[in-house]
């Protein structure tokens, strides 16, 4: 569409005049978005009231107060990592030094989903400004009250030419996709991943892909249950299970399999109340679409906990199924939601048999108290990130790079890692032109011998 066409050349014009790599605009730039996130709080928490029902510890939490942490990290070593890196020189150089410059990529699409609707469209967004890109957002448009917040928010502090905000469905993505960017920061679900690796091939694009899947959580016989118990309700059912790197499913050891579910059913009526379809902070499931998915999988295996909806208002209690094989549907797909299965195992090996069987997850967590046991999985199952005796927590780190691997994605970012990520690794070697060593040239005497003495 001539639009985005003509938003593309004007982010690409304004990239050229240099403006955005000037350090201080960066820090202005990062400076501006804090202080207006942070005048905007109460909108930004209605807004995610609005479409998702978050509760303001939640927007707050896992929203608002992450990318404000986020902004503070790049604006405190923004000024550390901008210096380009001197590197070893070889032998074979001598004479020359050696540089990796960060060059910012140019003009970023970034596109985002509904889930965490301004933290996934924001904390991508600092990375870029703070390598010196312009970017274009699209926000989901499932979450159309914080897409239209964050709009008002960033035209407000930004011209177009530097940061745009475009609103949108999947026609408005496919017709940003048509134009050529300079890099693409996409995060989604698998299936649409693979649309955007393959629209980025076409112009040799780079991509950063922030996947989802299915997570395994692992309780080991030897676990401290309670602690386990409450990390895990925790990290599954904060946002409804709405969580990419939530705990999709429970591997639980045959042996403790019952005390942890008894444990668990106490700790989700710690968190959530006795009846958390009455609790007003109980976040709601984003479309009648996702909650008909869901609740098509409350009749797989059985219902040990919970099991109860209230479709009025896609409400669906937190949920654990035992009974459940490989083979079960609720296993076929990420389940995005506070449906919890259970799949019991005697000997660590199926379990990582099992996990072996399928795509490579974007989280894992194993709650053990031998480190040989966490070692063993460690070593044995590739997964972007995780947690050992945790969940969720390794996500907020600032020095933790977050990604996924395989079909969990490509890439990472946070913390130092957005920056880089934003950021061409330029490489340069400053040759000195006092002397020439001549062992390169064809014509020395003796060359290969010669060369042979350094090249080995
Ligand atoms: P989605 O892939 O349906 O949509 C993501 C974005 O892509 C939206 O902005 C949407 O408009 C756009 N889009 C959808 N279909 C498209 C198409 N055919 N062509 C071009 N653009 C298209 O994902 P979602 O439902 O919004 O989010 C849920 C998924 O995101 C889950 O799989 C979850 O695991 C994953 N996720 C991953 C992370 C991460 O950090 N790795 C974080 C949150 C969510």
């Amino acid at each position: 569409m001539k639009k985005y066409q003509e938003l593309a050349a004007k982010q690409t014009a304004f990239f050229h005049t240099g403006k955005t790599k000037d350090l201080s605009f960066r820090l202005e730039a990062l400076q501006k978005l804090r202080m207006s996130i942070k005048k905007n709080e109460k909108q930004l928490m209605e807004a995610l009231r609005a479409d998702l029902n978050k509760s303001e510890f939640d927007a707050y939490s896992a929203e608002i107060g992450f990318v404000l942490e986020e902004l503070r990290f790049a604006i405190k070593n923004l000024n550390s990592w901008v210096k380009p890196q001197r590197v070893k020189t070889p032998i074979t150089h001598i004479g020359s030094q050696s540089y990796i410059y960060s060059e910012p990529f140019g003009v970023a699409l970034i596109i985002a989903p509904w889930n965490y609707p301004f933290q996934l469209a924001v904390a991508p967004l600092i990375g870029a400004i703070a390598a010196g890109n312009c970017a274009v957002i699209k926000p989901s448009e499932l979450t159309p009250v914080t897409s239209k917040a964050l709009g008002e928010l960033i035209s407000k502090q930004f011209p177009d030419e530097f940061i745009a905000v475009v609103e949108g469905g999947v026609e408005t993505s496919q017709a940003l996709l048509n134009e050529k960017f300079d890099y693409i920061f996409f995060t989604g679900s698998v299936t649409v991943g693979k649309i955007i690796m393959e629209a980025a091939a076409k112009n040799l694009t780079p991509v950063t892909l922030e996947l989802g899947g299915k997570s395994p959580c692992i309780v080991h016989e030897d676990a401290n249950i309670k602690l386990a118990a409450k990390r895990i309700a925790w990290g599954k059912f904060t946002n409804a299970g709405q969580t990419c790197i939530a705990p999709d499913y429970l591997y639980l050891h045959q042996s403790i399999k019952d005390e942890f579910l008894q444990q668990f059913e106490e700790t989700i009526q710690e968190l959530y109340g006795a009846v958390p379809l009455s609790n007003p902070d109980f976040t709601h499931i984003v479309s009648e679409r996702h909650f008909n998915r869901l609740a098509s999988f409350l009749d797989n295996g059985q219902i040990a906990i919970g099991g109860r909806t209230k479709p009025e208002s896609f409400m669906i209690e937190p949920t654990v199924l035992t009974d459940i094989t490989w083979d079960t549907p609720v296993m076929q797909d990420e389940i995005f939601g506070p449906i919890l299965p259970v799949l019991e195992y005697e000997n660590l090996l199926e379990v990582i048999q099992g996990i072996h069987q399928h795509p490579k997850p974007l989280a894992l967590y194993i709650f053990t108290e031998n480190s040989g046991v966490h070692q063993q999985v460690l070593n044995s199952v590739s997964f972007g990130g995780g947690c050992i005796n945790d969940t969720v927590y390794h996500f907020v780190s600032p020095y933790l790079p977050f990604g996924g691997v395989g079909n969990s994605g490509v890439g990472s970012y946070h913390g130092k890692g957005s920056f880089d990520t934003f950021s061409h690794k330029k490489s340069v070697l400053k040759q000195t032109t006092r002397f020439d060593i001549p062992f390169r040239y064809p014509n020395v005497k003796n060359g290969l011998k010669k060369i042979k003495m350094f090249m080995k």
